[in-house]
């Protein structure tokens, strides 16, 4: 591993980000997903993340702080939108103000915020994004609203919070009873063999961040 400036991933790490606890990961050489190179992915059912070994020191940072901000998601009702999947504005605030707090907030991607509610970003490779629109809205609430937040003395769980109770909850209250349907199913603390018998592979590649460029 090379010397760099970009913090570590450890209880430091955790205070210069405002997390409640480290989450817990292992580095794993050639990660893979459906035989396709990954940077990293949080397995839910495990509650770990896996990273990818080789990359980058920046990119290893980068890289554990989104696949943080799934797990966060997971647990404070971010997980999904009426209108996006994991990969939603309101999950990449929470990216964005982790970047913000160790200066690395040019490491945001479209692919942070750019699922659609039909599917995961896997789905980007098919040439399936919302339109311009959409992202330039996304991309607008996102910088404004991490901005805010960024040196606010909450932790990002607390911001998590936050955002459901302001703003994600009252949008599945006005969502359509189609998509509202859709939500209550993933709420439910269902088994994961009946998780994966809805989402298939997607129960895991939902959280998995492709990064071709941080090898
Ligand atoms: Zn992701």
């Amino acid at each position: 591993m090379q010397n760099s400036n970009y913090p570590v991933i450890n209880k430091n790490l955790c205070t210069l980000v405002g997390l409640e606890k480290l989450y817990p990961y292992c580095l794993v050489s050639d990660l893979r997903l459906n035989e396709k190179p990954i940077a990293g992915v949080f397995i839910k059912s495990e509650g770990i993340i896996h990273l990818k070994a080789e990359l980058s020191p920046q990119g290893l940072l980068a890289a554990y702080l989104h696949e943080v901000g799934h797990a966060i998601a997971a647990k404070s009702g971010l997980e999904y939108t009426p209108d996006a999947d994991a990969h939603n504005e309101y999950f990449a605030v929470l990216v964005a103000v982790m970047y913000r707090r160790v200066k690395v907030l040019d490491m945001l991607k479209i692919y942070d915020f750019c699922d659609t509610e039909k599917g995961q970003s896997f789905y980007v490779d098919a040439g399936i994004l919302p339109s311009d629109e959409t992202l330039i809205r996304r991309f607008e609430y996102i910088i404004q609203t991490s901005s805010k937040l960024a040196n606010k003395p909450l932790t990002i769980e607390q911001i998590a919070k936050k955002l459901w109770e302001e703003e994600v909850l009252d949008l599945w209250n006005t969502a359509t009873p189609k998509k509202a349907k859709r939500i209550s199913i993933n709420w439910e603390d269902l088994a994961l063999g009946a998780f994966l018998s809805l989402w298939g592979s997607a129960a895991v590649a939902c959280t998995v961040w492709i990064s071709m460029n941080w090898r």
